[in-house]
């Protein structure tokens, strides 16, 4: 049912209906009539250029979990000036490669969901190499309820991306 992926549950799982639609959906963060964005007043993050910066996550059991938000208070990829949209693949490039340079991983799928903050910003989150249980949708249900890692854990693991960020943008400039 779940084609090949695995969901960190006893099973049988049993398939229920969604509950009745919400109409007028309420604000989300940043929006008109809700709450003030929380990603306006971002810091540096682990890594930053002059469209993006890069973040820890507050808590996560996978590191290398990551997120990247635009400077520019925008809410989707249709609202982003043509420029960040072309930027966008750049540096979601960059980002890619230097989570996969931790080693041991397969694959880094980037998330879009779009139902929090009205700020632009994805997830990057490495699915470790083996763990074919994880793949595809699976991998945050996994994340969300595998053992939490510690905080200097998810703090070294952003460092290392970060200096491969800075290496892959020194050689990329010496290259130019
Ligand atoms: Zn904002």
């Amino acid at each position: 049912m779940l084609h090949g992926m695995k969901l960190p549950f006893a099973e049988p799982l049993t398939v229920i209906p969604p509950g009745p639609r919400v109409v007028p959906e309420p604000p989300r963060r940043g929006e008109p009539g809700g709450e003030p964005c929380g990603i306006c007043d971002q810091d540096e993050g682990i890594w930053a250029d002059a469209n993006w910066v890069l973040h820890n996550p507050v808590g996560a059991s996978l590191p290398g979990t990551l997120w990247l938000a635009s400077r520019l208070h925008v809410d989707s990829f249709k609202d982003l000036p043509a420029e960040l949209v072309a930027d966008f693949g750049r540096v979601a490039a960059l980002v890619e490669g230097a989570i996969l340079s931790l080693g041991d991983i397969a694959r880094v799928h980037m998330y879009r969901w779009g139902d929090g903050a009205a700020h632009f910003h994805v997830w990057f989150m490495p699915r470790p190499l083996g763990m074919l249980d994880a793949t595809r949708f699976a991998l945050p249900v996994w994340e969300d309820n595998l053992p939490q890692a510690s905080a200097s854990d998810i703090e070294q693991t952003g460092n290392a991306v970060a200096a491969a960020l800075v290496a892959k943008a020194a050689s990329t400039a010496s290259a130019g």
